[in-house]
């Protein structure tokens, strides 16, 4: 009886696996042609400066609006999109979208918006990363100084090469975060030897203000201010974390308590309402 369960475990277990693969085959061939289809969107998440309340820029994160599907999240297509390589066309979209919209909005009169975006990996270790971007920013007109190119530490592993890289990028003016820092295990000194102007700390240490997680997001601040870096607090929820994050004058916040991400003509709307 012991062996027939096992054996109808492991044939269910094969199966379920053989569904997953599938349906991610599938799914990888839909993703293929999300951008011709038009199904690829970009919504963009405020950001604010705590001691002036102004929005000082956004956050682009994209948007799989699936045609039987519907909304699917990048949490579950970035994975596979960087795990096929279709993020690199992908990212190129998302890349220049972005940056044509920061520079439609600075024309229409909000000249100080900046635009972040997330790279992954693969876009960040292609040999045409560096010459992408300034193709970007040439076809669009956006001033260097207004895009800010979202890395995690995991992707700097290699430190000679995200020095390289990240060199680059600061010589040319384009600013760049250190995203989800805190949770990348990677040893602190390369901080001060990696030109970045920002760093994110990430929403698991404020989800639970505990006294660890407090004494983290202390010391992050504290690091960035001693490295003459800006802190941006992510996935602000609640009153009470933005009060703790502000008497540690961390310097900008993102979170659902001052916006979710929003489309573009949402944007649109509360750039009219809002100082920046
Ligand atoms: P991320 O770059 O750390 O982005 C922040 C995520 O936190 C976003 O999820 C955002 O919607 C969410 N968030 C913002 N405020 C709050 C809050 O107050 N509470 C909570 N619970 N969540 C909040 P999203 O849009 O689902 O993106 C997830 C991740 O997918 C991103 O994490 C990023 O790693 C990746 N991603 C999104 N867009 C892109 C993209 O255009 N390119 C690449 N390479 N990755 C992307
Ligand atoms: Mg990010
Ligand atoms: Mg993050
Ligand atoms: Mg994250």
């Amino acid at each position: 009886l012991a062996k027939d369960q096992g054996k109808s475990t492991y044939c269910l277990f094969t199966q379920e696996m053989n569904n997953d693969m599938i349906e991610k085959t599938l799914l990888e061939m839909d993703l293929r042609q999300a951008i011709s289809r038009n199904e690829m969107e970009l919504h963009y998440q405020p950001q604010y400066d705590m001691k002036t309340g102004r929005m000082t820029g956004v956050e682009a994160l994209a948007r799989w609006n699936h045609s039987k599907k519907g909304l699917i999240s990048p949490g579950q297509f970035i994975p596979i999109a960087e795990e096929s390589g279709i993020i690199l066309p992908i990212g190129l979209w998302i890349l220049e979208t972005a940056c044509k919209q920061a520079k439609q909005w600075q024309e229409q009169g909000f000249p100080n918006i900046r635009m972040s975006v997330n790279v992954s990996i693969r876009q960040f270790k292609q040999p045409a990363f560096i010459n992408n971007v300034l193709k970007v920013l040439q076809k669009t007109g956006l001033d260097p100084c207004y895009l800010n190119i979202e890395i995690t530490e995991s992707m700097t592993t290699d430190v000679d090469y995200s020095q390289k890289i990240l060199q680059q990028l600061h010589n040319e003016g384009i600013h760049v975060s250190i995203d989800d820092f805190g949770t990348g295990y990677s040893s602190l000194s390369y901080l001060s030897k990696f030109p970045i102007t920002h760093l994110k700390i990430d929403q698991v240490f404020l989800q639970d203000l505990s006294s660890s997680n407090t004494a983290i997001i202390k010391t992050i601040i504290d690091l960035a201010k001693n490295l003459s870096i800006d802190v941006i607090a992510e996935g602000v929820e609640t009153d009470e974390q933005a009060l703790f994050l502000s008497t540690l004058r961390c310097d900008e916040v993102q979170g659902f308590l001052y916006s979710r991400p929003l489309p573009k003509h949402e944007i649109e709307k509360l750039l009219q309402t809002v100082p920046v």
